[in-house]
Parts: structure tokens; C-alpha cells; sequence
């Protein structure tokens, strides 16, 4: 049930622009209000808010019945996922075929890309009489195929292909006399002029529905769309609960992890801070009550973790191999790609502890660099305790991947604790966490 609409979202969030947007909804049904940033003046006490930025990120918290709220608890997650970004000037034609100006977006597996349905999906600017509209757009009919080059052609394809993006990568989208297609079928799907599509930020995104399957899930976007989700329904479950700690719960959906984070709406960005910044002064808060309240609270950065493949498990580390079904991953490095430290993941594995949840952890092989995510990224911002956990999966970064299904129910159990949770900073390396309250659906 759960992991069935799991893979509704992903199938409703194939950009991070459809990802805010869908999300929105799923806030504005529970009674969340959509409130401007910098607009923040007038929440009310024990109510539930959005903010979002630039379409693609999306804040969403619960204000605090006083000023003496102990601290924030924060999940953050990422809404974008490698593809590839179509080219403002889309259309290559070469007399005989028409195909589509892309570059990527993040680090893909290329192979994963080819032979198989595209479709399109991001936002258009379109033409107003005193400016533009910025308008999202979904085009789920199939826009192109990337074409493999036949085994008779390339008789090396088998041994350690390389791609390149320039070349290899195009989609073939119709035949030269097609010219036009993709305008055309926007126009078409937002019910404008073609005349006045202005811009666009248009991405391939591969519309195979996810699946599960004998214990696993497979679907695209998992990366980091799982714990989007997983974080998302803990927001809001931990929210119907009678009892609810006097802490403040956020709720981060950020975009552009997947090429650094550093835009106006990344984890780098001011967005976060600023909302925090936003919810104490609309409650009366200095910025040094503020500072205050950011030692008794946390942060979870939640992006899914590499699961020890079968065909290879020479590149686990023997001592932090993580399996798909086995639970919650911690996640370790000593150069602080991840943020979690013995405070961090203490606290956090106590929670998890509380919540029945079991827990790994991971750490690279020492000779293998691996990836970073949003934690140490956001801290630049707001710095408080942070864990950087995930879920563990096979192929990140496929436009197919693979997790495990009872996964996404550990993650949903033990976010609901924490949202469930206070944190107080006794001062002298002293911690305590309140015991959770009674949370619906739970016994
Ligand atoms: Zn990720």
C-alpha cells in the first residue's frame, strides 16, 4: 500500500517543477496553506504553511503554539533527478531525421538511457500582455527513443562502453518533416499560441511506471524521490497526532541536488535559513532567539544509500555493506561529504531505536570517493546537528532503479518518531529526547 503510492508520486513528479507542484497538493488536501516567501508575518499558532522558490523547491512547516518552541526538526530531501535538459533551440534536423538538442543534467548512467520511450516534462514561459506566465508542462505521449548503435556496428559495445553526450546521447523525435514538433505540442498542451512560448526548461524523463516486485521496488527517480515521499508522509502523519511536541517540524524539498545544490533554490541557497528566519520573527523571535533554538534541533538529510550489489560486492566495505530490506542507512565520511558524527547519529539511531526501525551503517570503500548530498550543504546556512541517512538501492542514477519494499515503511516509522520527538541540548555533551507521543495509525 504504501510503497503502491509511492510509486503514484514518482509517476506524478517526473520534474522537480511537477514535484513541488504535486506535492502542494498533497499539502493544500491535508490543510496546509501555500504562503508567498517573505510573507510569513501572519501565520498563525499550531498551523500547518508552505513556501516554495522558484517552482522547484518546496518548505513546508507547522508553527509553534509560543515563542518557547524547543527547536526545529527538519527532514530535507531532493526533487531532482540526472537526466537530460533539452536545449533552448530543441530541433536538429539533418534532411532525413529530426531529433532533440539535449545536454546532461547530472551524472546519468547513459546506457540506461537508450533504447527505451521518452517523454518531456518542465515549465515554458509563455507571453502575457504586460510579462510572462511561467507555466509547468508534461508531454507523457512518447517524444523520443535514444538509438543504440547495432552490436554489428560496434563490436566493442559490450566491452566498457563510452558515451559521448554530444553524439551518442540524441534523441531520435521524428522524421524531418516533423520540423516544429515539440513547439507545437506544447502550444498544443498548455493551450496557447505557439508565438507566445517565450522560454523553456524542458528535461527527458523516462515515463515507464515503477513496479514491485518479489520484495523489491523498481521504479525511476527512486533516487531521491523514496525519501522525498518517505519524509513527506511522516511530515504529515507525525502532524494528525493528538499529542504534538512543542517543536517546530520542516519539511525541505530541495532542487538541483544532483549539480551541487549552489542555486537560488539548492540546499546551498539562503531558502531554508530564510524561512526559519521568517517563522521566529512572525512569532516574535530575535535572530539571537533564533541561534538559540538551532541548539536544540536537527536536521535528517535523507538521499538513498548504495546497497551491496550482487554481481559485485567487491565494492562494499567489508565493514559498512548495507543491504536493500535491511533498514535505515547511516551514512559516514570522514571528508564530511556526509555530515553525520558520533552526536548526530547517536541521537538519530536512539530514535530510530524508539520507532522499531533497524539501522546500517555505511561508509566507501577508503579507495572510493563516492558521492556527497544536501547535509553539508545546507549546514553553510543553517548549522545545526545533522545525520545524513538514506535507503538503500541498487543502479543510482539509472533511469531505473532498484530498492528495497519494506524499505520505504522503515523510513515513514522512524521520521514519524522524529517528527514525534523533542530534542533538548542540556549543555556539557548532554542531549535528551523526549519520549514520543501517540501517533495515529500507530499501536
Ligand atoms: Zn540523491
Amino acid at each position: 500500500m504504501m510503497n503502491e503510492s509511492l510509486l503514484t508520486y514518482i509517476s506524478a513528479c517526473p520534474t522537480a517543477y511537477q514535484a513541488v507542484e504535486h506535492t502542494a497538493e498533497i499539502l493544500e488536501a491535508a490543510g496546509y496553506q501555500h504562503l508567498r516567501e517573505g510573507c510569513l508575518s501572519s501565520l498563525a499558532a499550531g498551523r500547518g504553511y508552505y513556501v516554495t522558490r522558484n517552482g522547484s523547491s518546496l518548505i513546508a512547516f507547522r508553527t509553534p503554539s509560543s515563542t518557547d518552541f524547543r527547536g526545529f526538526m527538519i527532514t530535507a530531501a531532493h526533487d531532482d533527478s540526472p537526466c537530460f535538459k533539452i536545449k533552448e533551440n530543441a530541433e536538429l534536423c539533418d534532411g532525413r531525421t529530426l531529433r532533440l538538442a539535449v545536454e546532461k543534467y547530472g551524472g546519468m548512467l547513459c546506457a540506461t538511457w537508450m533504447d527505451r520511450p521518452l517523454a518531456v516534462a518542465g515549465r515554458v514561459t509563455v507571453r502575457t500582455s504586460g510579462g510572462i506566465s511561467v507555466r509547468p508542462v508534461v508531454l507523457s505521449d512518447t517524444t523520443g527513443i535514444i538509438p543504440s548503435v547495432a552490436i554489428h556496428m560496434n563490436r566493442n559495445a559490450n566491452d566498457g562502453a563510452s558515451y559521448n553526450p554530444a553524439v551518442d546521447m540524441l534523441p531520435l523525435m521524428g522524421e524531418a518533416s516533423d520540423a516544429g514538433l515539440l513547439r507545437r505540442r506544447l502550444a498544443e498542451a498548455l493551450n496557447v499560441a505557439e508565438a507566445d512560448i517565450l522560454t523553456t526548461d524542458l528535461f527527458l524523463y523516462n515515463p515507464q511506471p515503477g513496479m514491485e516486485w518479489s520484495g523489491y521496488i523498481s521504479a525511476p527517480r527512486l533516487d531521491d524521490l523514496q525519501c522525498a515521499y518517505a519524509s513527506l508522509s511522516a511530515f504529515l502523519t507525525a502532524g494528525e497526532a493528538s499529542a504534538i511536541p512543542d517543536t517546530v517540524p520542516v519539511f525541505c524539498l530541495f532542487d538541483n541536488e544532483e549539480v551541487g545544490s549552489q542555486t537560488k533554490q539548492g540546499a546551498a541557497s539562503t531558502f531554508l535559513f530564510d524561512t526559519l528566519t521568517g517563522i521566529c520573527e512572525a512569532v516574535g523571535l530575535s535572530h539571537a532567539g533564533m541561534i538559540g533554538k538551532l541548539s536544540s534541533s536537527f536536521m535528517v538529510s535523507c538521499d538513498n544509500a548504495h546497497a551491496v550489489h550482487p554481481n559485485h560486492p567487491e565494492y562494499r566495505d567489508p565493514n559498512h555493506a548495507v543491504y536493500m530490506n535491511g533498514g535505515v542507512v547511516i551514512k559516514y565520511n570522514a571528508n564530511q561529504r556526509y555530515t553525520s558524527d558520533a552526536v548526530s547519529a547517536g541521537l538519530f539511531a536512539l530514535i530510530c531505536e524508539r520507532a522499531g526501525v533497524p539501522i546500517q551503517y555505511y561508509a566507501n570503500r577508503a579507495d572510493m570517493m563516492g558521492g556527497s548530498t544536501l547535509g553539508n550543504i545546507a549546514n553553510t546556512q543553517v548549522s545545526l546537528n545533522t545525520v545524513d541517512i538514506g535507503l538503500p538501492q541498487l543502479a543510482m542514477h539509472s533511469s531505473f532503479e532498484t530498492a528495497g519494499a519494506k524499505d520505504t515503511a522503515y523510513l515513514v516509522n522512524a521520521l514519524t518518531t522524529f517528527f514525534s520527538t523533542e530534542l533538548l541540548d542540556c549543555g556539557e555533551g548532554e542531549y535528551r529526547l523526549t519520549e514520543p507521543r501517540t501517533v495515529r495509525g500507530e499501536d
